[in-house]
């Protein structure tokens, strides 16, 4: 069968593809695709799935142009960038690749969270130019971790590795607001489960967000919860970025209303919001938490054996709708 993806992905997922018999043609752009790009590219043949990608928007008139296909494996845990009511009216099935990742994402969550505490950024800019005149008293002082409060938004799969990494690598206290209770970590580490996001936010010395992105989470992180943050804080946000307002974000680290933040993912990506990058206290990475050789390959079998599993007449394994 014709299966058509969106963007060169690593090769295990292709190579699976093809050693199950199939035809596969890949965007030759080094980029995303426009809308109409994508419309045209779908267009060409009668494709019967679909492996696409994050920042590919999948709507109505994508499912349109390719009338026969009978999946749209997208290659990621989050699928906000795909109409799941649209696809389901269509009849068409929409995959992505749950819990592989968690590991990655957990430790990128960490490696920012230890970066802006520790201020790790800022001192290499600093020793890099030259201006490190040897050993001070006072010199980048950061923040411990050790007996410190994270606060957990979101406390899925990602959010709840975070939370043994905190608890058995720092003895860190985790608190947690989901929609849903969590008793494994409540049980296994103790951790405090809030009625509110505006308790985690208060009381936490760290927060670290690990909801998908849905009209429930959109701007979860507002300016009114951003003051309720202890102005020794610190904001990680490894989900999506509409989760976070930029605007009010921005604001309250040059206001001092918390201490810093570190962001992988952005509100209008990949655009920055205006002055974040000025920002002493900000650490910005560009949508890589899952970007590891290992998960990255993991990934793209994963969305290849859910297309395979629907082109067989199976039901793929992580269908989400
Ligand atoms: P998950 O579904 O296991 O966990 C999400 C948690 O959020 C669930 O426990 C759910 O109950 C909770 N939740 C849903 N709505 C909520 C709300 N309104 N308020 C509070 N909690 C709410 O998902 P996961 O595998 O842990 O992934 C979480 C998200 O991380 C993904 O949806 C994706 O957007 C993001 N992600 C980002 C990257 C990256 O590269 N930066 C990589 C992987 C995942």
């Amino acid at each position: 069968m014709q299966i058509y993806i969106t963007r060169k992905i690593p090769s295990a997922g292709i190579d699976l593809l093809k050693n199950s018999g199939h035809d596969v043609d890949i965007s030759e752009k080094d980029g995303v695709l426009t809308k109409s790009e994508l419309i045209e590219e779908l267009s060409k043949k009668e494709y019967d799935a679909v492996l696409c990608l994050l920042t590919d928007k999948i709507d109505g008139e994508v499912f349109d142009a390719a009338p026969k296909a009978k999946i749209f494996a997208n290659y990621a845990v989050g699928y906000n960038n795909i109409d799941v009511d649209a696809a389901k009216e269509r009849g068409v099935l929409i995959s992505n690749t749950p819990g592989i990742l968690t590991d990655t994402v957990a430790e990128h969550t960490f490696a920012l969270l230890m970066a802006i505490a520790r201020r790790v950024v800022e001192a290499d800019a600093f020793t890099r130019a030259g201006r490190y005149d040897g050993w001070a008293p006072e010199l980048f002082l950061g923040t411990d971790l050790r007996g410190k409060t994270l606060g957990i938004l979101g406390a899925g799969r990602i959010g709840s590795r975070v939370a043994e990494i905190a608890h058995s690598g720092y003895e860190m206290n985790v608190c947690y607001y989901d929609v849903k209770r969590n008793k494994d970590i409540e049980e296994a580490l103790g951790a405090q489960f809030k009625e509110n996001p505006e308790d985690v936010l208060k009381e936490s010395d760290f927060v670290t967000t690990h909801v998908p992105l849905l009209d429930s989470t959109r701007h979860l992180v507002n300016k009114e919860r951003l003051e309720t943050m202890k102005p020794s804080a610190y904001l990680v946000n490894t989900s999506r970025g509409p989760v976070i307002d930029e605007k009010a974000l921005v604001e309250a680290l040059k206001t001092g209303t918390i201490k810093g933040v570190a962001l992988d993912v952005f509100e209008n990506e990949p655009e920055l919001a205006p002055e974040l990058s000025d920002c002493p206290n900000v650490i910005i990475t560009p949508h890589i938490a899952s970007a590891t050789e290992e998960t990255r390959g993991k990934m793209s079998e994963m969305a290849a054996e859910n297309i395979v599993a629907a082109l067989n007449a199976e039901e793929p394994p992580n269908l989400v709708s």
